[in-house]
């Protein structure tokens, strides 16, 4: 499959797509406020990212949605096309010229509404795109900085916008039967396991995804339960408890930095040395690679997805393992791990020390298609029938591998796959490598 070369008239074909509003804003207010904001993150990284793009197409061959559609509208760098046509009249090196003689129109808030679709329902932040680009060009941190312009403007999906307001206000995405806090307690009674609880000085800080304390209760005993045979100081702080950070998917970087800050201020509290981050890969990159320039200075603290950190303490011989007896396997990277993070090595590594036979993806590591869920998109329901739609060949390259056991380490990827089985009656689960070595501790 080779993707057309793009321009602006590819990108003029963008259908119209229902799309959710905040607050009361008139049209033009909402349009000023997205390229308000969309400047204010304008810097020579930017500009450069912008003006360096030679409209080549490939990172549509590099995006599942465009490959599963052959929709020219799912083309990565089109999905920030009003803002580069904003940059290009207002800041741009010819913007006197295009002013002048009204070479580019304005953006007009039905376009911006209908690309809500692009920026949310169809990009999973996975940073695909950003690795396949000839110029270096990082699509997925555009697209990111248009989230924000478009969260400004009242332009955000309404169940993203929902679970950061309520996030950033409560500590936790939205309601539950109990609060966290006594669900994990009762997790620890449920799998007996110690759940370590506002110490005031540890090595230290635990979190959990909600995912986990929701659907996959296991999961978080078996964070725990890893801990506790490592013999290490650890605590899990009641004012800190939640990995995720919608902020950071809605686009709305305050509440992304209130939310992070939380957790940043539990571990100071305690003294930690060491933030490890569960099985989540966005709450990954939200804290490893997004939180130091909220807080303002660098983290006094390490942050760790869980992965590395047990692949350190195997190394250091700390952590003990007995073969898993799985035999073939096959896992899947999270995009936010693997690709923006780095951690590759780490799961493969405690997936030798399983004694596992990897059978890997046909892409796989810092190639890996997504999930399909990422970007919260797993959270948009309306997103839903497309999303399908982009995961069907990620399904069949699990298949292909003929292994009998899939795995993954991030809770976020794990609930879009059980989803599919459901949705398509697919023969697999997917389990969490986490729980894997928790169930073979040496
Ligand atoms: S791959 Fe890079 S240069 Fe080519 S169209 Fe996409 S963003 Fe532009
Ligand atoms: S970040 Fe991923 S989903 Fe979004 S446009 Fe790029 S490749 Fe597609």
């Amino acid at each position: 499959m080779s993707a057309q070369s793009v321009n602006a008239t590819t990108a003029g074909k963008v259908r119209a797509m229902p799309a959710d509003l905040q607050g009361d804003l008139s049209n033009q207010a909402r349009v000023e406020r997205a390229m308000q904001s969309f400047a204010m993150d304008y810097g020579a990284m930017t500009a450069l990212r912008l003006e360096s793009c030679i409209h080549c197409g490939m990172c549509a061959d590099a995006c599942h949605f465009y490959i599963a559609t052959e929709d020219p509208q799912y083309t990565p760098i089109l999905k920030v096309e009003p803002f580069k046509q904003a940059y290009k009249r207002e800041s741009g090196p010819f913007a006197l010229f295009f002013k002048l003689f009204g070479l580019k129109q304005r953006v007009s808030a039905a376009e911006l509404e209908n690309w809500q679709h692009l920026l949310f329902d169809s990009c999973n932040m996975c940073g695909r795109c950003s690795i396949i680009c000839p110029m270096g060009i990082d699509v997925a941190a555009l697209i990111e900085q248009a989230r924000r312009a478009m969260f400004d403007a009242g332009l955000a999906p309404a169940e993203l916008y929902a679970k950061a307001r309520h996030q950033q206000q409560t500590g936790q995405p939205e309601s539950s039967s109990e609060p966290y806090l006594e669900m994990l307690k009762a997790i620890g009674r449920e799998f007996h396991v110690e759940i370590p609880m506002d110490k005031s000085k540890a090595d230290v800080m635990l979190c959990v995804p909600r995912t986990d304390i929701e659907h996959y209760p296991k999961a978080v005993a078996a964070l725990a339960r890893v801990m506790q045979h490592l013999g290490v100081e650890c605590t899990f702080r009641s004012e800190g408890l939640v990995a995720e950070n919608y902020g950071y998917y809605a686009g709305g970087r305050d509440w992304q930095r209130r939310i992070s800050l939380r957790l940043i201020e539990q571990a100071l509290a305690c003294h930690a040395k060491v933030l490890v981050v569960p099985e989540c890969g966005h709450a990954y990159t939200a804290l490893r690679w997004e939180a130091a320039e909220l807080y303002g200075k660098p983290l006094p603290f390490r942050v760790l997805h869980v992965t590395e950190y047990l692949a350190e303490q195997l190394e250091a011989g700390r952590l003990k393992l007995h073969k898993a007896g799985n035999g073939e396997v096959t896992f899947h990277d999270p995009c936010q791990l693997a690709r923006k993070g780095g951690v590759m090595n780490a799961p493969r590594q405690l997936m030798q020390a399983l004694g596992l036979d990897l059978h890997e993806l046909e892409n796989s590591k810092a190639f890996s298609f997504c999930c399909g869920g990422g970007g919260g998109v797993l959270d948009i329901k309306r997103a839903a029938p497309l999303r399908y739609r982009t995961m069907e060949s990620k399904l069949r390259e699990v298949d292909d591998t003929g292994a009998g056991t899939f795995l993954t380490s991030c809770s976020d990827c794990r609930a879009t796959f059980d989803d599919a089985k459901a949705h398509f009656n697919w023969d697999k689960s997917t389990h969490s490598l986490l729980e894997m070595v928790a169930d073979n501790l040496g």
